[in-house]
């Protein structure tokens, strides 16, 4: 299903062109206006999406639903028999399909994966695009980079999608802050260190003492960052963990300047002083027996949300090339370091039991606190944990660990959507942005159908995910 320009459309065209035809310079200022216009998706023609089931992302459902998208936007949504089309309007009949929101990964680390490799030497431009269209082509409509960034590249990417000029995720990424030198993990520490000298920009902020830690705040505010990732892990040993001294009065500056701050933490013993001093989430949830009711409810009163991450050490071993939901994408030198056997990668992955149970428990006590618990991945903090499909993985454990499906569609879309101020998303609301997914199977009977995307829509507009597929493979 595309947009199609329809008669009226075609002979308001005719028309300007029999009028315009003999002052050819203005013509063809109007024809490239027109045509812009056109591509931003302005003059595009509304869309019923109707007989569909339509999750809204709130935990509602709508059985036999329409939403009418006008441009860009939502602007209706309802029963199917409530709704009728515009004039000139598209309708597309979606009986026995399903909408979503767009899903959001929130945690995130773009630029370093590229389709032959993983490391500083992708981080460009062109790969930072690459990567959120292949969020987009998961039906992931955001993604937040969390302190890996060179700002002024992540900006002029920011600035080319909302010029339309490429359709993927939108693009949100946050100053890193952490004891000088420091920060993620040894192996992707280098990387980020090696982006720093290639572009010359910073994107770790080191910090010493409390006054020079709140003076980096301002400078980040300066520049227009709205989120601070902080670093308060010793990484076995092998790094210095950040002071209790030092996240305070980054969490208290950063909140005097209207800045969120996220947390990479180990423990979760280090949870709740980083509550108190005002941290606004976990970018790792450190689900176990250490995560007890009572961290659960001392998260919830103080609205902090939590991003499980338990895909990253899941499928580190697991034989993921196999996978055809994976293999859509992967270029044939990635997907052979994947396949069973290769880097000791085996098929199914034998979990044991009794960390499964304490898994399950902790996930309960958050549930039952009524924590907000947010979908992220890690993807791309270490090699070939890709973006997008690692976001399906973790819903599926999300509901092996005991959510129900509404709730961890609702962890992906409106949850992750409010703690990363992204008003327009999240929901399938009038007045929000239209960027949902189409599934030929209902995921709320089996989360793996969050797989069966028939169409992404970014925007009001569709995804052309077998051209990016077939970019993909041959390559
Ligand atoms: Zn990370």
């Amino acid at each position: 299903m595309r947009l199609r320009i329809t008669n009226s459309v075609t002979h308001l065209t005719s028309s300007l062109l029999f009028h315009l035809q003999k002052r050819r310079k203005l013509f063809s200022t109007l024809c490239a206006l027109w045509f812009c216009l056109l591509g931003q998706g302005l003059l595009a023609q509304p869309m019923l999406f109707t007989n569909a089931r339509i999750i809204v992302g709130d935990g509602s459902v709508i059985e036999q639903g329409a939403m009418l998208v006008d441009g860009e936007s939502i602007v209706a949504i309802g029963d199917a028999g409530e709704l009728s089309s515009a004039e000139n309007g598209t309708t597309f009949d979606l009986s026995g399909k399903t909408l979503i929101p767009g899903l959001i990964d929130a945690h995130a680390h773009i630029g370093y994966q590229g389709r032959n490799g993983w490391g500083a030497e992708n981080y460009t431009q062109e790969n930072l695009i690459d990567n959120l269209q292949q969020y987009a082509y998961y039906g992931f409509v955001a993604v937040f980079s969390a302190g890996s960034d060179a700002p002024g590249l992540a900006i002029e990417v920011q600035s080319r999608l909302a010029l339309q000029q490429f359709q993927g995720a939108r693009l949100l990424y946050a100053a890193g802050m952490a004891p000088p030198g420091q920060g993620p993990n040894n192996q992707f520490l280098d990387q980020a260190l090696a982006v720093e000298k290639s572009t010359g920009a910073n994107i770790l902020w080191g910090l010493e003492n409390p006054e020079q830690a709140r003076a980096a705040v301002r400078e980040v505010a300066a520049q227009d960052f709205e989120f601070i990732k902080l670093w308060v892990d010793d990484r076995g040993g092998s790094q210095q963990k950040l002071a209790p001294s030092l996240y305070e009065a980054v969490i208290e500056a950063a909140r005097s300047a209207g800045l969120r701050v996220f947390i990479h933490q180990q423990f979760a013993e280090d949870m709740p002083d980083l509550i108190t001093a005002g941290a606004h989430g976990f970018l790792h949830g450190r689900i176990g027996s250490s995560l007890n009711a009572a961290i659960a409810e001392q998260l919830s009163q103080s609205n902090v949300f939590v991003i499980p991450n338990l895909g990253l050490g899941e499928l580190r071993s697991e034989a993921i090339g196999a996978d055809r939901f994976l293999g859509q994408v992967l270029s044939s030198e990635l997907r052979s370091q994947l396949l069973p056997g290769a880097n000791r990668r085996e098929l199914s992955v034998s979990r044991s039991p009794q960390l499964e149970a304490e898994q399950r428990e902790s996930f309960a006590a958050l549930i039952d606190a009524g924590v907000d618990i947010v979908l992220g991945t890690d993807a791309g903090a270490i090699p070939n944990h890709h973006f997008g499909y690692t976001g399906h993985r973790e819903l599926e454990i999300f509901v092996r660990l005991g959510m129900s499906p509404m709730q961890a569609l609702q962890a992906a879309t409106s949850k992750a959507a409010n703690h990363l101020q992204l008003d327009d998303l999240g929901l399938l609301q009038s007045g929000y942005s239209a960027d949902f997914v189409i599934l030929d199977a209902n995921p709320l009977e089996d989360i793996r159908n969050t797989r069966s995307i028939m169409d992404v829509y970014l925007k009001g507009k569709p995804v052309d995910r077998a051209v990016l597929q077939q970019q993909w493979q041959g390559q």
